[in-house]
């Protein structure tokens, strides 16, 4: 093994141990969980070590670094999930190879992804991105739509061709009444999730926390967890 490919599986060894204690703290089965190792910044060599070590889902943020890095890894059996805000001009690219998109939040870039799901003969799964910090009715500052909006957003996500609603996505807010308040943050997520449901009882999918709060995420009842730096180390800085 090179020394790279022994650091990543050393890492993930240890993330997968601190996601099993996790399930286990609250009577959870492993297999509820499923870990989504986040690839940005890092390079294509590491998403083909990651799919060595039996990682099957990756996510990334930018499409101008994911593009490229999804094609030379295009042989791999893979699930790419883009988590970044999304403006539509970038939608016809990211549906070439993200089978998920987390961070659906307005109703245009709705139309532009089912456009192109259609275009390309593709169904695309659609996270609705939650954003917690922001006032009822208005968009956080990283993305998201406020709780208010979620069901409006996923009635059109849910009569759109092409498209598929799996659930709900959110990062932690680092300002606003969740400010360091993880797990009440996604105790909330996991009550929109419940209300979503009833609407669309297969809209299951909840992807919340990230290295740092894991353990809270999945104790609140979390299906995904999105973990990067603590998989791949920490980032180089965005250029
Ligand atoms: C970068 C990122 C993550 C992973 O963050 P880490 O702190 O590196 O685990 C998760 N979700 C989103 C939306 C991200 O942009």
């Amino acid at each position: 093994m090179t020394d790279r490919k022994q650091e990543i599986a050393a890492n993930l060894a240890e993330v997968e141990q601190r996601i099993a204690a996790a399930c286990a703290a609250v009577g959870r089965a492993r297999d509820e969980v499923t870990l989504i190792v986040v690839t940005k910044t890092f390079p294509a060599s590491d998403v083909r070590i990651l799919s060595e070590l039996g990682v099957r889902h990756v996510a990334e943020n930018r499409d101008q670094d994911a593009a490229p890095k999804a094609a030379a890894c295009a042989d791999l059996p893979l699930t790419w999930h883009f988590v970044g805000q999304l403006q539509t001009n970038k939608v016809r690219s990211v549906v070439g190879y993200a089978q998920m998109v987390q961070s659906v939040d307005r109703a245009r870039l709705v139309t532009a992804l089912s456009k192109e799901a259609v275009r390309s003969g593709r169904e695309v799964g659609c996270l609705i991105q939650v954003a917690l910090d922001a006032g009822e009715a208005a968009r956080g500052e990283r993305g998201g739509v406020a709780p208010g909006g979620i069901a409006e957003l996923a009635g059109l996500v849910a009569g759109a061709e092409g498209l598929r609603l799996d659930g709900l996505m959110t990062v932690a807010p680092l300002t606003g009444e969740y400010a360091g308040r993880q797990q009440a943050a996604f105790e909330r997520l996991m009550d929109l999730s419940t209300d979503l449901r009833r609407a669309h009882p297969a809209a299951n999918m909840v992807s919340a926390g990230m290295s740092t709060d894991l353990e809270q995420a999945v104790a609140a009842g979390a299906t995904h967890v999105r973990v990067g730096s603590a998989v791949l180390g920490v980032r180089p800085a965005l250029g």
